[in-house]
């Protein structure tokens, strides 16, 4: 059933929003002129708008809602929760019911070494947990200068003060004089902008150099950690060579550095695994996770704690002075149970690894033949494609293309007037659309 445009005045809760909602990421004055589409109702993978429009969510929201709109399954089961204890935080000696078995049943899908997690409200604040428990671990083993954490440009981990600094959107950075110190970035492994006269395979061997590089610059005594997207996200959906993660293994590895994988987006399934880590063949200290545990229902993040540093932190550390008032919110992990109970009963995780997901990169692979696109790719289901002014020019050299303008305008414009959701970033089109697509929907979402 469609949205009902009568019950809304369009125009009205546009005026409001712009004269009292300062969106995230928005240039609120240009939103004011333009009016903010008003989304009001979400059914399996579509979404309906105040006027009745019905859109393909190709972005699952924010890359979030794994198991699509409308599941009254998770509403019930965080009704019944809100009915039962809608609060209680775990601080000071206490614990809840869903706090306790998320956290349990996080172990269990997780890789072995994961056997504690530490919950948060979001993914940022995920990553902040990230920095206080890296430099944590190395000061609890008398290492007090191995504060550095190594990112890379163009990476998203989130908008709070720290995250934003381990993030390296420049955007970012320059508002509010980010980085914080004691965190610095290298080159992404995007092969289309950077790997000119190489092969992929040598390419991801070359990218992941810049790490070893880093590490050697700043002092192997000074590395804390490494902190990277397995797939690159909000940039760009930069799909790595094959050979970059085993590589940025071994170089953790070789000077003893912490490696973090966020899964805010790789995780829950997006990629054909639990955890992307899983598909890239590495084994990492910590993992950070939000958005697919809950599919977006309820705001959830936190950090799954591998036995390295969860060891030290818990036989040496004492108090961990670090929390939030919604860490472990037991409506949040209501929510998430119901959540992951649907994965599973639906096998959505081996649906995309094993149907889905080679299916669409078959079938989103067919936009490169476009005149104007010149390479599109996905992993699992994550896609992006390259906007390009000629095919003569595709790849390492789309620099006459204005993809600010063109991208974003098609994304957001073209796009949704014809039922779709994209995003843009730079000259590249993204889609991360709910896992529960059929083959049917792909074929529908690629036309
Ligand atoms: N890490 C990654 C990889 C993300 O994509 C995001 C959000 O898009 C975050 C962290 C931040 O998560 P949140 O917006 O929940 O704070």
């Amino acid at each position: 059933a469609a949205a009902r445009p009568e019950l809304f005045d369009t125009a009205a809760i546009q005026q409001m929003d712009t004269a009292h909602y300062m969106h995230p990421f928005t240039d609120t004055k240009a939103l004011g002129e333009q009016g903010a589409r008003v989304m009001v109702r979400g059914e399996g993978i579509y979404v309906w708008d105040s006027q009745g429009k019905k859109v393909l969510d190709g972005m699952s929201g924010l890359w979030c809602v794994n198991v699509g709109y409308g599941r009254t399954s998770i509403s019930e089961a965080v009704y019944r929760q809100m009915e039962t204890l809608p609060f209680y935080n775990s601080f000071f000696n206490t614990t809840n019911l869903p706090a306790v078995q998320l956290a349990t049943k996080l172990c269990e899908i997780s890789p072995p070494q994961f056997k504690h997690v530490f919950f948060t409200g979001s993914g940022s604040e995920g990553n902040d947990t990230n920095l206080r428990m890296v430099r944590r671990y190395w000061d609890l083993l008398g290492y007090k200068e191995r504060h550095t954490i190594i990112s890379r440009h163009n990476a998203y981990h989130g908008s709070t003060v720290a995250g934003a600094s381990l993030g390296g959107m420049s955007g970012m950075h320059e508002q509010g004089g980010l980085p914080i110190p004691g965190i610095v970035h290298i080159g992404q492994p995007n092969y289309l902008e950077s790997g000119r006269g190489m092969t992929e395979q040598e390419f991801g061997i070359k990218a992941a150099s810049w790490l070893e590089e880093k590490i050697l610059e700043v002092g192997p005594e000074k590395v804390a950690a490494f902190i990277g997207e397995p797939v690159q996200g909000a940039g760009g959906v930069i799909i790595p060579p094959a050979s970059y993660w085993p590589e940025i293994q071994r170089i953790c590895d070789k000077y003893g550095v912490l490696l973090i994988a966020d899964e805010v987006i790789c995780g829950f399934g997006r990629l054909g695994k639990w955890f992307a880590s899983e598909l890239f063949g590495i084994k990492p200290d910590l993992i950070t996770f939000a958005k697919g545990v809950t599919s977006g229902y309820v705001p959830l993040g936190g950090v799954l704690v591998g036995d390295r540093v969860a060891d030290v932190l818990i036989e040496k550390g004492g108090d961990f002075n670090h929390g939030f008032t919604y860490s472990g919110h037991p409506v949040a992990c209501a929510a998430a149970l119901e959540n992951i109970r649907i994965i599973e009963e639906e096998k959505l995780v081996e649906r995309v690894a094993n149907d889905t997901g080679p299916y669409l990169k078959q079938r989103f692979a067919t936009l490169a033949d476009h005149p104007l696109v010149g390479f599109a790719d996905s992993c699992g289901f994550v896609a992006g494609l390259n906007l390009v002014r000629s095919k003569a020019a595709v790849v390492h050299d789309n620099v006459e293309f204005d993809p600010a303008l063109a991208v974003g305008m098609i994304c957001r414009g073209y796009m949704f007037n014809n039922g779709m959701i994209m995003r843009a970033v730079g000259d590249r089109m993204i889609i991360a659309p709910p896992l529960v697509m059929t083959r049917a929907q792909i074929d529908e979402m690629v036309a």
